[in-house]
């Protein structure tokens, strides 16, 4: 599976808005839908930012071996089924894999190829303002993100690209350069250098 991009961050790091304008530029960019335990948030559609299921459900999945990878997030389980990659993936399409870190290393294991970006924030300063304005206040929540975001941090050898954003337009704008190399790799142009090979008639 070559057709695969990874994108980690730490909660906080602004890395859905910037899977979302992506998804928007490049129409042969694929989201990956994961099913969660999670309860949906406000604004959320089944279907489109998730799969919602049942703890049963979820557990039925995994004994099933229908789960690429899969990890438990801030008390919630995630996962990234074998039936999504297959039916998003082929014909020129990217798959695009909003995950965490226990993800990341679970498809990098599997799918080598795969390109593993890590969006950080520029400070931990920047980081902690982001989480407060999320949770409104630093309360119990927003400080087990934040010991969360640590720890996320310190996996970054794990990825091939780190993108730090600091603000929006430029991490967005680096993003769009790894993309477009990624989509100009040699394995995946391969064919067009090929058809130039072909003899004449
Ligand atoms: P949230 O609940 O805020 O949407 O996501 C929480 C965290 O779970 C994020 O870091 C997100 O990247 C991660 N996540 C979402 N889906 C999956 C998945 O299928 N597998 C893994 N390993 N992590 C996921």
């Amino acid at each position: 599976m070559r057709n695969i991009i990874i994108i980690s961050g730490p909660s906080g790091c602004g890395k859905s808005t910037l899977i979302h304008m992506l998804l928007n530029e490049f129409p042969e960019l694929q989201f990956s839908v994961s099913h969660t335990t999670r309860p949906k948030r406000a604004g959320e559609l089944d279907g489109r930012d998730y799969h919602f299921v049942s703890e049963t459900r979820f557990a039925a999945m995994v004994r099933d071996g229908r789960f690429v990878e899969k990890a438990a997030v801030h008390g919630h389980h995630y996962g990234t089924s074998w039936q999504e990659i297959r039916a998003k993936s082929g014909q020129g399409r990217i798959l695009v894999l909003d995950i965490d870190v226990q993800g990341a290393r679970s498809i990098k294991a599997k799918f080598p190829e795969a390109m593993a970006i890590f969006v950080v924030p520029p400070t931990l300063a920047a980081l902690k303002k982001r989480l407060r304005q999320r949770q409104q206040q630093l309360d119990h929540e927003a400080r087990r993100r934040l010991a969360a975001a640590m720890k996320e941090l310190r996996a970054y050898p794990l990825y091939d690209y780190v993108v730090v954003n600091n603000d929006v337009a430029s991490a967005y704008a680096d993003l769009c350069c790894l993309v477009v190399a990624f989509r100009l790799q040699r394995t995946r142009s391969a064919g067009q250098v090929r058809k130039l090979l072909r003899p004449k008639p």
